[in-house]
């Protein structure tokens, strides 16, 4: 039997257990080049990313590709999320105590 924690307070969970799961990716589109700068530089500008993707085995586009998030939650960890998913509220009091 697989035993979860909470990824937040690492609480052991029963069965009343809350998943996050998170997906980050642009709303863009990595590789919509503007037009005006395509043409030939375009072609040298390939060859020197398939060139560098070869000398380092990692590519640019890399850090555009869609990530992924999952999270296992308590109940109380679970309410705190849904109401500040993005910890707005945690950033709010430290900025308000330095005061
Ligand atoms: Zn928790």
């Amino acid at each position: 039997m697989l035993h979860f924690s909470c990824d937040l307070c690492g609480q052991q969970l029963g069965e009343r257990r809350y998943v996050v799961k998170l997906e980050v990716y642009p709303a863009f589109d990595p590789e919509d080049f503007d037009e005006d700068d395509l043409d030939a530089d375009h072609l040298q500008e390939l060859s020197e990313v398939i060139q560098e993707i070869e000398a380092t085995g990692k590519t640019e586009l890399e850090d555009c590709s869609s990530k992924g998030f999952r999270f296992d939650l308590c109940p109380v960890c679970h309410r705190k999320f849904v109401k500040d998913p993005l910890g707005r509220d945690a950033l709010r009091r430290l900025n308000f105590s330095k005061n």
